[in-house]
Order: C-alpha cells, then sequence, then structure tokens
C-alpha cells in the first residue's frame, strides 16, 4: 500500500470520525492507518519508545490512561510532575533507609557469624552515602551467603529434640537432656569396650605375674574409661606397653636361662652316662627319641618344652642312678675277684716255689738244679766225688720261634728234653737251666764221659725230625763240659762249662767243647 492511499484512508477516517484536521489528530489517524496497513513509520512509534523508557509503575498508568500519542504522553508526564512532592520522596527514603538498618541490626544480634559481620557492614556502608555500584556490590554479598547457608547442622540435634527450623527456641527448649545422657551412656559403653580390649592387651603373654603398675592403669581405666581422652594416661598407655614387653622378654629370658640349665644337667648326665655305661646306645637312643619328639612341640610353648626336658632330665637321673649302682655292684665284684686272683697268684707263686720240676719240659728246675749242684758239690767236698757237668744251648733257637713260631719253639723244647731223659743215667740229673739251655749232672764221670754223652745227644738231635704241623724244623745243639776235678769251686765249673759253651758256639755250632 502506497503513502498516498495511507494519507486517503487517513483522511476519510477523520471524516466518519467528525474530527478536525489538526496535526494531532491527524497523525493519529494516520499512524493507525498505517498500522491497520501492516506500515511500520518511526514517528508512530515515539510514544512506544519513550514509554519503555519509564519505570514498571509509569508504564502501567500510560496503559490504563490509554496514552497513545506524543502529546497524551508530555500532558501526562507534565500532571506526574506537577503531583509529585520532593519533600515526599525524601521521607519515604528515610523511612526505607531507617527500616534497612533496623532489620541490619536484628540480623546483626541474631546467632550466625556471617550474617552478623555482613550486618554490620550494611550498617556502615548505609551511613557512607554508597554509591549505586557498592549497593550492587553489597548486595550480591548477601546473595552469597543466601546460597551457600546450610541449617543442617540442625538435625543432629533430632536425637534428643524435637527440630524446628523455623523456630530455634522451640527447638531448643524441646532438647531432652535425659535422651542426651542415655547417648553419653551408648558413648561410654563404647568406650568401655574399647578401654577393656587396651586392658587386656596390658597383660603379658608370656609373663607370669601383672606388674603392679600395669594392674593400676587397668584399674583406673576401668573404673572411668572417659580418662582414655587425657594426654598423660595416652602417655601412660605407652609405657604400660613398653613395660608389658619387657616383661615378656625378661619371661623368656628367664625361661630360656632354666631350659639352658636343664639342658646342660642333660649334657653333663649324658656324658657322665657314656663314661660309665657300656650299655649306653640303648639308653641314648631311648633319650634321642625323646628329644626328637620334643623338637616336634618346640614352638607350641615353653612351658611344654620345660615340662618335656625335665621329664628327660629325670629319666636320665633315674637311668644314671640305676647304672651307677649297677656300676657300683660289679666294682665290689670285681674288687673280691682280683683279691681273688692275687691270692690264687700268691698260691701259685709259692706253689711254684716249691716246685722242682719245669712246667714245660718236665725236667728239674733251675731251683731243683741249683739244690741238686749242691748236693753234688757237698759230695765231692766229703767224699771226694767227681762228677761232671753239661751245658747244653739249642743253637739259633730263636730263628725257631721267627719261622715257625713260639708254639713251634715250646714243642722242641719238649722233644730235646725227651731225648736228654732217654739218654741220661738213672744215676744222672738233667733239667732246664733257662730258655734253651740245659743242664747234665754226671755222677762219677769225668771230661772225656761228658763229652761222650754231649756227643750223643747232638747227634741224637742232628738225626731227629723235630715235626711241627707237618714241617720238619732242623734243630742242631752246641754243648760245654767240665769236671769238678779240675775246678776250685761249684762256680769255678760252671763258669768253665759256660765257656766251653760259649766256645762251641763261636767254633761253629753243632759241637761239643771240653778242656783239651
Ligand atoms: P745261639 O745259637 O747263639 O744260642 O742262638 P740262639 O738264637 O739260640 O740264642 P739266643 O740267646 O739269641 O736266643 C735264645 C732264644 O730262645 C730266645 C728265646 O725266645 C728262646 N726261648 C727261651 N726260652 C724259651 C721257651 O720256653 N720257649 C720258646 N719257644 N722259646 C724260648
Ligand atoms: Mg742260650
Ligand atoms: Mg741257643
Amino acid at each position: 500500500m502506497t503513502v498516498g492511499t495511507i494519507i486517503k484512508k487517513t483522511i476519510k477516517r477523520l471524516d466518519l470520525e467528525g474530527k478536525l484536521l489538526t496535526p494531532d489528530f491527524y497523525a493519529d489517524a494516520f499512524c493507525k492507518e498505517a498500522q491497520k496497513a501492516g506500515v511500520v513509520y518511526e514517528d508512530c512509534a515515539h510514544v512506544d519508545k519513550f514509554s519503555k523508557t519509564l519505570n514498571p509503575e509509569f508504564q502501567k498508568e500510560l496503559t490504563q490512561y490509554r496514552i497513545t500519542t506524543m502529546a497524551e504522553l508530555a500532558r501526562f508526564l507534565i500532571s506526574r510532575l506537577n503531583r509529585t512532592k520532593p519533600t515526599i520522596c525524601t521521607e519515604l527514603l528515610d523511612a526505607q533507609n531507617t527500616l534497612i538498618r533496623r532489620i541490619l541490626q536484628v540480623v546483626e544480634v541474631l546467632h550466625n557469624a556471617e550474617a552478623s559481620v555482613l550486618a554490620k557492614e550494611g550498617i556502615k556502608l548505609l551511613n557512607s552515602n554508597p554509591s549505586t555500584t557498592e549497593y550492587e556490590h553489597y548486595r550480591q554479598q548477601w546473595i552469597n551467603f543466601i546460597t551457600t547457608y546450610d541449617d543442617s547442622f540442625l538435625e543432629k540435634l533430632k536425637l534428643f529434640a524435637s527440630v524446628d527450623k523455623t523456630n530455634l527456641k522451640k527447638t531448643i527448649q524441646s532438647i531432652d537432656l535425659s535422651k542426651l545422657h542415655s547417648q553419653e551412656g551408648s558413648q561410654q559403653k563404647e568406650l568401655q569396650k574399647v578401654v577393656s580390649l587396651l586392658v587386656s592387651s596390658f597383660v603379658p603373654s608370656i609373663a607370669s605375674s601383672v606388674n603392679e603398675k600395669i594392674a593400676d592403669l587397668s584399674k583406673r581405666l576401668n573404673e572411668n574409661p572417659s580418662i582414655i581422652d587425657n594426654s598423660s594416661i595416652e602417655n601412660e598407655v605407652k609405657s604400660i606397653i613398653m613395660l608389658r614387653i619387657a616383661l615378656d622378654k625378661n619371661s623368656v629370658k628367664e625361661m630360656l636361662a632354666s631350659i639352658d640349665g636343664v639342658l646342660d644337667k642333660l649334657s653333663f648326665r649324658l656324658i657322665e652316662m657314656i663314661e660309665r655305661s657300656d650299655d649306653s646306645t640303648l639308653e641314648i637312643q631311648k633319650i634321642k627319641k625323646e628329644l626328637e619328639s620334643y623338637n616336634e612341640d618346640a614352638d607350641t610353648n615353653f612351658s611344654i618344652a620345660h615340662k618335656k626336658l625335665f621329664i628327660i632330665a629325670t629319666a636320665l637321673e633315674e637311668n644314671t642312678q640305676l647304672l651307677s649302682r649297677d656300676l657300683k655292684n660289679q666294682n665290689g665284684e670285681v674288687k673280691v675277684l682280683s683279691e681273688r686272683i692275687s691270692k690264687l697268684e700268691l698260691e701259685l707263686q709259692e706253689a711254684k716255689n716249691a716246685s722242682k720240676e719245669d712246667f714245660l719240659t718236665k725236667l728239674f728246675n733251675k731251683r731243683a738244679l741249683d739244690e741238686l749242684l749242691k748236693v753234688k758239690e757237698a759230695e765231692f767236698e766229703r767224699y771226694g766225688h767227681n762228677f761232671s757237668i753239661i751245658m747244653f744251648d739249642l743253637d739259633h733257637f730263636k730263628d725257631v720261634n721267627d719261622n715257625y713260631g713260639h708254639e713251634a719253639g715250646d714243642a722242641v723244647l719238649g722233644a730235646f728234653a725227651k731225648i736228654l731223659k732217654k739218654e741220661v743215667r738213672s744215676v744222672d740229673i738233667v733239667g732246664r737251666y733257662g730258655g734253651e739251655e740245659f743242664i747234665a749232672l754226671l755222677s762219677e764221670t769225668d771230661t772225656a764221659g761228658g763229652v761222650v754223652f754231649a756227643q750223643k745227644i747232638r747227634e741224637h738231635v742232628q738225626r731227629a725230625r723235630f715235626m711241627y704241623r707237618g714241617k720238619r724244623i732242623e734243630v742242631t745243639v752246641s754243648a760245654g763240659v767240665s769236671e769238678r776235678v779240675n775246678h776250685t769251686s761249684l762256680q769255678n765249673l760252671i763258669n768253665s762249662a759256660d765257656e766251653y759253651l760259649y766256645q762251641a758256639k763261636k767254633d761253629g755250632r753243632n759241637r761239643v767243647a771240653s778242656k783239651k
């Protein structure tokens, strides 16, 4: 639609409404027609534009009075200005200010530190003629306060009061202290539990008795568990725990020492037993078995180990006592036997002394020979009966022993004796003078006769077959001959025969030597 058409319609409208063609009526009618035609002219929106800058209250009034034109707007504003008294505005502001102050003073005494501080700041601000930005800043602080405000702490009172968040006084008044006590009571019970646990931990696990200090603190804690909060009690608890550990350690030490002692005794007894008993292996095996089973239980506790060791020690003690008793008895028997033996030995010696027979060859022994020599000597001295002595000594007899054994040597000695006995006359005497030395006493015989006899023996020996365990032993004999008449004493005679024997040996053995 063109402006011309809108103008035509405007004039027609004024005509129809019976209005004069004044600028205001015209402008008004034109804007209406333009609006109708859907065309927006800036001049037509003047009122809207200005009215929007007014506060909402004025805007409301503008709609109430149907103010549509700039002229109407001007009139409205003028009348409003005429109506508004500056004194009333100031009074209003003062009243509001005072109200805000009162509110802030009230807030200040309320029981909220943050709100109280904020209120104080507000009062100060109001006194300082603040700018709008300062107002804005302050307002923001209250917004922060209210958005972070949390009164859930009141919930805690629920256990013993009926909580009314809108009425703190009522809430506080409703607190039931008996409920509070019962709450404390349950806390007390909890504490009691902790304390009894703590106290039981004071009791030494190894040491047999409780120290006085431990008993005292345990008593105090049991009587009044709440003292556990006390810092000095905390220190006491610490030192009691240390004390308890020390007591236990000490007990372990003592127990180890006592076990050590038992072990010492045990090993002492063992050694003693081993030293004194031939039958100790069996006993030791028993002890070993005991000790093995002791090892299995060693970890369980000291008293079991101690008991076991004690049993072992006792058993050992009994065994040792039995053994030593046996040993004493045996010692007694041995003593009796050894006494008997020495008595027998004495008797044997006496018998030996009394005997004239050589035990091996059954010839006269040296003792007998000495006596017989004395008899012969007496006969010689008294009656002038001459006699000869021949000393025989087996040749290399040591070799016989070395090659065939001592037993063979003995057999040879026996065989030689038999030859002597066989060849001798009944009036003559033969005997063993020492180891492998023999003597023949020939009555009424001179050196020549003696030599004949000696040669006979020598030849017989040489011929003889000395057999021992199927082996032939070559044996020869040497001899020295002397007659009594050639000597001044018996001893000289014996020495002489001995010297001739030595001569025979020197000359090559298996021979007879005598005075030529
Ligand atoms: P010799 O020709 O110089 O006499 O030599 P021998 O080995 O015979 O002499 P010696 O004196 O060196 O050794 C004598 C040996 O006779 C040593 C000794 O063991 C042994 N004898 C002495 N009496 C006995 C005895 O009763 N039985 C046995 N089997 N041997 C004896
Ligand atoms: Mg000899
Ligand atoms: Mg000899």
